[in-house]
């Protein structure tokens, strides 16, 4: 079984700041940014791939609820909401969940997106994808 099941059976211990039938949010134990908080579901999916969609838009309301929620009673400037999905995208818990992160100012949380536009043509991948 998963640490997260684990979590969600209660044989983990953890901060529990929302709990329904089929969701559960934490706080992830490495406070990145304070607030630092984990919206997942209650049955287990490894990833963004797997998860059912009704499951799927059920997290993610309630992420965009927490979101709201923490960033205003934490008085934090925003928040980034972020999924890893696969081990190359820093996925380190097979099991689903989206980090909501609040932000305040000089908080050393580091998301840079480099520009690479002048490596990648936009019409070849355009051809790739649709
Ligand atoms: P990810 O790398 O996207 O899979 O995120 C996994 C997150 O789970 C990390 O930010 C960890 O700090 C967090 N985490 C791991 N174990 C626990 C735990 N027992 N309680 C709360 N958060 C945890
Ligand atoms: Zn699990």
């Amino acid at each position: 079984m998963c640490i997260f099941c684990k979590i969600i059976n209660g044989e983990i211990p953890s901060k529990k700041v929302y709990e329904d039938d089929d969701v559960l949010a934490i706080l992830d134990i490495s406070q990145a940014t304070k607030g630092h908080t984990l919206v997942m579901p209650k049955k287990h999916y490894a990833n963004l791939f797997e998860i059912d969609n009704n499951v799927y838009l059920k997290v993610m309301a309630k992420a965009k609820e927490l979101a709201l929620k923490i960033t205003e009673k934490e008085n934090a400037l925003g928040c980034n909401i972020l999924n890893n999905c696969n081990e190359a995208a820093g996925q380190s818990v097979m099991h689903f969940h989206v980090h909501i992160l609040p932000r305040y100012k000089d908080d050393d949380l580091k998301l840079e997106f480099i520009d690479h536009s002048k490596i990648y043509d936009l019409d070849n991948i355009l051809k790739e994808i649709k």
